[in-house]
């Protein structure tokens, strides 16, 4: 391909309203263009990487032998009310009306239309299991669309859906994928790891996202160091430390504490002054936090939830803890009318209709402080299992880095940023039983199909693997979805044999199957050609200059290592296949973990 040809335009300044390292690039590369917030053009070299990294992805599925399909962008509503969905989705979903006045919705994810795809065609139990994919344009309106192709409105997704006769083929399946996505990342070069994830209101281990370690990634995720455990810290169980000792328990002091005016927890201890406190320690204070959950039947609830001073709460698990569907923290006017008191100073002694939940990490403990429902007051000598009869003792907090693992109990949390790349998911009966995809099983009775679904969000993966992969002067791509493979810089297009030699190498390669884009641009100086070839970042840079030729050498580089080759020219091909061979050699051992 040659360059003065390409769809392209190279920035050198940093775009002011890019605000990740993978945005950034893509933009000053001239990969992509912003149409509106969320929403991007995909140019000619961009596009190319997707398409690479769809393939890598169509080749892995298939394997396990998925079937692809392609499924429509504009779903109808009537699905989506046969679901329950349509409701309940919120204004991610894009609602709008057709001339006839029809509902329908740009897509963002595809369960509905899948399940009625299978409920229509499949009957028989010997059709099954069955697991079809499609690699499609989704539509989700974000709050907050950012970070380039990572959270963007309009992006493309792989989604997978299987469907099962029961439970346990389903698991099976679940770890078929499981593993394919395991291939599919680690193909990429990039690190990665599976990580246990909140599955909502289902409980229980029935998901994990995939996750590209990166400083920029908008997920935490704890990972211990001693075992496997590895999961988002929504979902990361925290360490019970249980607090029984043989402390003397006082009875319950109310209004013990009067603290005027102070806010914060750490000032509030600070300031709690008795014949024989000076202050107390924040273990001993508690927090209190008041939420208003929804369940699937539409009904709510009041839940406090009371934690140690010095953790934080997690609402995730405060959430499914209850069953709920649906969760607010209750604003804070209707709070402090609802207690009595102004926020710092409420507190779950005394109060009605509320169901307690206190961290298990309060298992056991005694003499606590806790807001009195009382502005300035706080109550001390709480025992959470004596003051708060009916209460329920859970793990509702947040885990955090240096912690002792839960699981294995040897090793410590270590925390990383990722970005969520993929998921699985083991999605039971929610879909066939509510829209009706049954099958006959060999006695011809009818059950609904167990089903599954799996995502990559193709679009943001590029992006991720960009996340991981540059330095100061652009882009490193790793071979398998470089845009293109070599970057043939020709230095001084107006001398005739650099030319000849500079296309006969371009043919070459080309003939060797190699992709070379061919920058043969006129007018630019040599200095101008490099700064570009290092922000496009292929995995290798030949040059051919008439310096260079003089001494019957052309240069060879790595973008990665820097290290340049000098050679005659008609080893250019053996010195590019020997470079690639070491390249995906170390990509393997790169990849994973
Ligand atoms: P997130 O928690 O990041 O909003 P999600 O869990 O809602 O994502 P899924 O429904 O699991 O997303 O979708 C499957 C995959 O699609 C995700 O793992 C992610 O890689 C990708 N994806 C989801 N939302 C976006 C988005 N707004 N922009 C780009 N990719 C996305
Ligand atoms: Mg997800």
């Amino acid at each position: 391909m040659k360059q003065s040809k390409l769809l392209i335009q190279t920035l050198r300044e940093t775009p002011k309203d890019a605000d990740v390292v993978s945005q950034q690039l893509m933009m000053r590369a001239g990969m992509i263009m912003k149409l509106a917030a969320g929403i991007y053009d995909y140019l000619p070299l961009a596009f190319r990487s997707i398409r690479k990294f769809e393939q890598i992805v169509r080749e892995e599925l298939e394997k396990d032998g998925c079937q692809e399909l392609l499924m429509p962008t504009v779903q109808p509503a009537e699905l989506w009310q046969e679901s329950g969905r349509w409701s309940f989705y919120g204004k991610e979903l894009l609602r709008f009306q057709d001339r006839k006045g029809g509902d329908f919705c740009l897509g963002p994810t595809h369960e509905e239309v899948i399940t009625d795809i299978v409920r229509r065609n499949v009957r028989s139990y010997k059709q099954l299991p069955m697991n079809l994919f499609q690699i499609q344009g989704k539509f989700r309106d974000e709050i907050r669309p950012r970070f380039g192709l990572m959270r963007g409105r309009e992006f493309t997704m792989k989604d997978g859906y299987s469907f099962h006769v029961d439970d346990a083929d389903a698991d099976r399946e679940y770890w078929v994928m499981f593993n394919a996505y395991k291939r599919i990342f680690s193909r990429l070069g990039v690190k990665f790891r599976p990580v246990e994830a909140d599955s909502g209101a289902i409980g229980g281990s029935f998901t994990h996202e995939f996750h590209v370690l990166a400083g920029s990634g908008e997920d935490a995720i704890l990972s211990c160091d001693a075992c496997d455990y590895t999961s988002n810290i929504e979902k990361t169980e925290a360490p019970a430390l249980c607090a029984a000792g043989d402390e003397k328990a006082f009875e319950l002091k109310r209004d013990h504490f009067c603290t005027p005016g102070v806010v914060g927890q750490v000032e509030q201890a600070a300031g709690m002054k008795d014949a024989e406190h000076d202050g107390m320690p924040l273990a001993h204070t508690s927090k209190f936090f008041l939420y208003r959950v929804t369940f699937a039947d539409e009904s709510t609830k009041l839940i406090g939830a009371v934690l140690r001073g010095d953790h934080e709460v997690n609402p995730v698990k405060v959430k499914n803890f209850v069953g709920a569907m649906d969760m607010e923290m209750m604003p804070l006017e209707e709070a402090e009318t609802f207690t009595g008191a102004k926020s710092g100073f409420m507190g779950p002694v005394g109060l009605k209709n509320v169901q307690i939940l206190v961290d298990r990490s309060l298992q056991g403990a005694v003499n606590l402080t806790c807001g009195a429902n009382r502005t300035d007051y706080h109550h001390f000598g709480l025992d959470p299992a004596r003051d708060l009869p009916g209460c329920a003792f859970a793990d509702i907090r947040m885990a955090v880095e240096g912690e002792l693992c839960p699981r294995c109990g040897k090793g410590r949390y270590q925390a990383f940023r990722g970005i969520e790349v993929g998921q699985v998911f083991k999605l039971g009966i929610k879909y066939s039983k509510s829209m009706g995809c049954t099958y006959l099983d060999a006695e011809g009775k009818e059950a609904p199909m167990v089903m599954g679904c799996y995502g990559i969000g193709i679009t943001r993966t590029v992006a991720a693997i960009i996340e991981q992969n540059y330095d100061a002067d652009g882009i490193i791509w790793p071979w398998p979805v470089a845009p293109y493979q070599v970057h043939l810089l020709n230095l001084d297009p107006a001398n005739s044999e650099v030319n000849e030699v500079a296309t006969k190498l371009e043919k070459a390669l080309e003939a060797a199957g190699f992709e070379v884009l061919h920058d043969e641009r006129e007018g630019l100086s040599p200095g101008a050609k490099f700064k570009d070839a290092d922000l496009l970042g292929f995995p290798l840079r030949a040059t051919v200059g008439a310096k260079g030729l003089k001494e019957g050498i052309v240069e060879l580089r790595d973008r990665r290592t820097k290290e340049v080759r000098k050679f005659k020219p008609e080893h250019m091909v053996a010195e590019v296949i020997t470079a690639r061979d070491r390249m995906m050699l170390e990509l393997q051992e790169a990849g994973g973990r």
